[in-house]
């Protein structure tokens, strides 16, 4: 384990004013000297973006959004925001190709499309694969990831700023995590398909699914993880704190 590890916090559509509050605690606890080097980004909604962005001015937390319009112009997308928005409200990431997303109506080549405008503007992508539950019954995790990839990916170059996040559907929000060994394998999986399709050496593989400070023992004995995708548990500030003080020794 790297102490450079990403920790990303998809708060989805939790939050409020006060709870940015409570994330002055992480900023405080990111500055001592042992947790300085990791990457620690907030991903709130929309509407509490530009909060999040002056409450971490002066830390080194960054702000994401966690999906985009593919639009790079402004036009008349009533409920939108496109990676441009995001970067004026002083997001440096995106989160995209969550299976939340996709379950309302993104497809692979409506990611292909998020990912060109979000590089266009500078964003850092972190790109969600993972399979469904009845997926994995089928024995069909390897051709879903791999068919991600690809479509995602589709005439998209060689680019360090796109960051994978490994997510089976069947565990976020469940509690369930994936056997460790299973998890061991799929990781260095996804890795040989990044390098295939890319020729890219150690491409940063996240892992998400039900995160939590009782599992991230277990999850950080896979030493080639780059980080973690976390939701629910990175919405109260001392649970995020004990799992990357867990993750960091
Ligand atoms: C997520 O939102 O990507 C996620 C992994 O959620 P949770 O940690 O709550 O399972």
């Amino acid at each position: 384990m790297t102490n450079n590890m990403f920790f990303i916090a998809n708060w989805k559509m939790f939050g409020d004013l006060k709870s940015i509050n409570s994330t002055k605690k992480v900023i405080k606890f990111s500055k001592i000297k042992k947790y300085r080097k990791a990457q620690i980004v907030y991903c709130p909604p929309f509407t509490l973006i530009n909060q999040f962005s002056k409450i971490t001015k002066n830390s080194n937390i960054k702000i994401g959004g966690q999906n985009c319009h593919q639009n790079l112009k402004p036009g008349p997308f009533t409920g939108n925001v496109n990676s441009n928005l995001l970067k004026l409200a002083g997001a440096k990431f995106v989160i995209l190709g969550h299976s939340e997303s996709r379950a309302s109506g993104d497809t692979n080549h409506l990611i292909n499309l998020k990912i060109k405008s979000a590089l266009k503007n500078n964003l850092k992508v972190i790109l969600c694969i993972g399979e469904t539950l009845s997926e994995k019954k089928r024995k069909k995790t390897n051709k879903i990831i791999k068919s991600q990839l690809v479509n995602c990916l589709k005439n998209v170059k060689k680019n360090k700023n796109i960051i994978f996040a490994y997510e089976p559907v069947w565990s976020i929000g469940t509690g369930i995590i994936p056997e460790v060994e299973n998890l061991k394998k799929q990781i260095l999986t996804i890795k040989n398909m990044i390098l295939q399709l890319w020729k890219l050496k150690n491409p940063k593989v996240l892992y998400g699914g039900s995160v939590s400070s009782k599992n991230i023992d277990e999850l950080k004995k896979i030493t080639f993880i780059n980080g973690f995708l976390i939701g629910g548990a990175s919405q109260k500030a001392n649970n995020f704190i004990d799992i990357i003080k867990k993750t960091i020794i």
